[in-house]
């Protein structure tokens, strides 16, 4: 998979699968523009070979839409960028929720529109990952937020895929397992959940980040032309009842 003379805006590309979304475009020829909220990160993604880094907090819709129309023309877009609180249904707040619904489903719906309209307008083709999670599959406790959030997410991907594909643009959603990551850190460092977890990966290990991002870059390619609106699991199994 060569991407040299490509630029992909990646959202989220700050840590974890996004920040090794980037080394690996970077090192297939693409150019990046990186949308990321931490200052600290922004200025580690300036200084990488081929990189434009925008700090932007994707919880604010006007600042998102600002970001990716400064972030344009581009040729291909991962929206990889998203967040968790863990909290018990019975005691999710409306805050937690709705901040967890404006980051992880209603940004890259944003993102996505001004992406697909440059495309439109300059009658070019391009292709869209959105980075879910088996969370939208699958109720796990204290994630009702998050869950909720992903399963938003997969219903923009299926209608993405529908209406942008006659304009020669593909929309496909990856859904990772536990990975390792600073989020994972944040919602499976209880030993007893993540053993619990563990069990249920025929595989026997939780991935690492670059799993999910050679995924990722195979279904943006050409080799994946055919392939719009998927949900793919990279989970080692997990999805098996
Ligand atoms: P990390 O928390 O490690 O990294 C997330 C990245 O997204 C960071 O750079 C973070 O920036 C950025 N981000 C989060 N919120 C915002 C915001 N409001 N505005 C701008 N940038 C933001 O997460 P992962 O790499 O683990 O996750 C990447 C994707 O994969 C997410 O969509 C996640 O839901 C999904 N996923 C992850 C799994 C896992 O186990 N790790 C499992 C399944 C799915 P900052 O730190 O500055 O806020």
């Amino acid at each position: 998979m060569d991407f040299k003379g490509k630029t992909v805006i990646v959202t989220g590309a700050g840590k974890g699968i996004g920040r090794e979304i980037v080394r690996m475009l970077a090192e297939r020829g693409a150019q990046v523009v990186a949308l990321t909220r931490s200052a600290a990160d922004v200025e580690a993604l300036r200084v990488e070979p081929g990189c434009r880094a925008i700090q932007v907090d994707l919880a604010d819709a006007d600042a998102t839409r600002e970001a990716v129309i400064a972030a344009l023309p581009a040729d291909f877009l991962i929206n990889c960028a998203g967040t968790t609180e863990l909290q018990p249904f019975l005691e999710t707040t409306v805050e937690a929720f709705d901040r967890l619904v404006a980051v992880n489903t209603r940004a890259p719906m944003i993102v996505a529109q001004e992406y697909a309209r440059s495309l439109i307008k300059d009658g070019r083709k391009g292709a869209i990952v959105n980075v879910s999670s088996v969370a939208s599959f699958v109720g796990i406790p204290d994630h009702a937020a998050y869950c909720a959030s992903k399963g938003g997410l997969d219903g923009l991907t299926r209608v993405m895929a529908k209406e942008l594909a006659p304009h020669g643009i593909r929309t496909n959603g990856v859904h990772p397992t536990v990975t390792l990551t600073p989020m994972a850190v944040k919602a499976w460092s209880d030993p007893e959940k993540a053993a619990g977890m563990m069990k249920r990966i025929p595989v026997g290990r939780f991935a690492e980040p670059a799993d999910i991002a050679e995924v990722v870059l195979f279904l943006l390619s050409d080799e994946a032309a055919m392939v719009n609106g998927i949900s793919m699991p990279v989970d080692g199994g997990y999805m098996i009842a």
